[in-house]
């Protein structure tokens, strides 16, 4: 199936708003298994737009339009819909009456203005809008079906989901679906995966690809042949079963990950986070449904807060530093014992670019984890990295040490970036 998207108004063409209707559009047929041909972005001229509805309509079987449906002049897409099919604009006088309605509920008075959003071109179908004034409308023209919406992103999106998808889904025969899974890894680079898994045989139908989702890369399978999928599937999980964080199968994320496996076990979690300032624990609670086993998070970011909320001793910090195994693990039995939790963690490092030493350079972080029976720890080196990137990696590191503990592999994994810390 032939699709385009096309995008239009001046505040995309003049760079004042980014075209993020299309890149969700691109998401979600992809999430369809479909790819448009071609994504256009037009500013709002009126001749313009009349040409590329005349030349999609004579390549392509679906056309997405987004933009230009509002009451104001410079909107041109319902006019330039019917200049390119020669057909005149027509009063809808089912959606005007719709309108006086959402103003009546509202408490206001229709402006003339906006009887130019009933004017449709003629034989269109209307496509309601639940949360606005603009209706969306689609037709037939040549041998496409265009769908047109409105810019405003929460009215579009619904509009597309509700209504517009389930007419593609059952116009169109949508044989050769493509499928993506993926398998999402920490702790190597691209390339080293890829040597990993080099021996596995590809069939041709099947497209392998990796995407870096900082720290983490994807290793994706693309192929409209699920057995062809599964069975690569099974063998690249295999090779690197060490580093496999989940699937598309599982979760979305690796914070949604250790969502499933913590509640599974009833368990409850707390955070003593330094270096990484909350991150941590904002990762964990970005996904719905956190607090049934998150209990809290503490950000003890000086040597004084490590003693006040965790209990750290004067003596710790003093023989070993602030960043030292000895000073996470005390954070995070602090942390377990302060919440009353099953689990907690610790991450106590140096960011940068200032405050390392040449014994304890930039990038030194020390984790521990506090499991009901067992404290584990670890100090590694992220070198050469960036503030942010050393607090992103620390805060993976830090949920990947909770994820292995809770899947019944060793605690403390091998990074490729992360060699373990060694006293000189
Ligand atoms: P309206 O009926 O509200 O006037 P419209 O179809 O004329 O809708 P615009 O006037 O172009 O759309 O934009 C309305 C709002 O939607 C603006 O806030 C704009 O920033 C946003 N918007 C428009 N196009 C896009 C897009 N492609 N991606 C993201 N936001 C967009
Ligand atoms: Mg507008």
């Amino acid at each position: 199936m032939k699709i385009e998207i096309i995008s239009t108004g001046d505040e995309l063409i003049t760079g004042q708003i980014l075209d993020t209707n299309a890149n969700w559009l691109c998401q979600q047929l992809f999430s369809q298994g479909l790819q448009p041909q071609r994504l256009h972005t037009v500013a709002d001229n009126l001749n313009d737009l009349v040409a590329l509805f005349i030349e999609s309509s004579q390549r392509s079987d679906v056309v997405l339009v987004n933009g230009g449906l509002g009451p104001t002049s410079d909107d041109l897409s319902a006019q330039a819909a019917a200049v390119a099919m020669q057909v005149p604009l027509v009063l809808n006088h089912s959606w005007l009456k719709t309108m006086e309605q959402k103003f009546a509920e509202r408490g206001r008075v229709m402006a003339k203005a906006n009887i130019k959003q009933a004017m449709l071109p003629q034989s269109s179908e209307v496509i309601d809008n639940a949360n606005g004034t603009a209706c969306g409308f689609s037709f037939t023209f040549n041998q496409a079906r265009f769908y047109f919406t409105p810019g405003v992103p929460h009215e579009f999106k619904l509009m597309f989901s509700s209504q517009i998808w389930p007419d593609i889904a059952t116009r169109f025969a949508l044989n050769n679906k493509l499928m993506q899974y993926k398998i999402t890894t920490f702790g190597l680079g691209e390339s080293a995966i890829d040597d990993l898994i080099q021996d596995i045989v590809i069939p041709e139908q099947l497209h392998l690809g990796y995407r870096t989702a900082s720290p983490e890369i994807e290793v994706k399978l693309i192929s409209s042949d699920a057995d062809a999928i599964k069975q690569v599937a099974q063998q690249i999980e295999l090779k690197l079963a060490d580093y496999m964080v989940f699937t598309s199968d599982e979760s979305d994320t690796s914070a949604e990950k250790i969502q499933h496996l913590m509640l599974a076990k009833q368990a409850t979690l707390a955070l003593a986070e330094s270096c990484t300032g909350g991150m941590i624990a904002s990762n964990l609670v970005a996904i719905a449904g956190s607090s049934a086993y998150l209990d809290r998070a503490m950000v003890t970011y000086s040597n004084q807060a490590k003693q006040d909320l965790v209990q750290v001793s004067a003596e710790t910090l003093s023989n070993h530093g602030a960043v030292s195994e000895a000073t996470a693990i005390e954070m995070a039995k602090g942390a377990q014992r302060s919440a009353n939790s099953d689990y907690a963690l610790s991450v106590t490092g140096i960011a940068g670019p200032g405050g390392g030493s040449e014994s304890k350079p930039v990038g030194t972080v020390a984790f521990a984890l506090a499991t009901p029976t067992e404290t584990y720890s670890q100090m590694l080196v992220l070198p050469g990295k960036s503030r942010t990137m050393t607090r992103k990696i620390a805060s993976a590191i830090a949920l990947d040490m909770l994820r292995r503990h809770l899947q019944d592999l060793p605690v403390c994994g091998h990074y490729d970036f992360a060699p373990e810390w060694q006293a000189n």
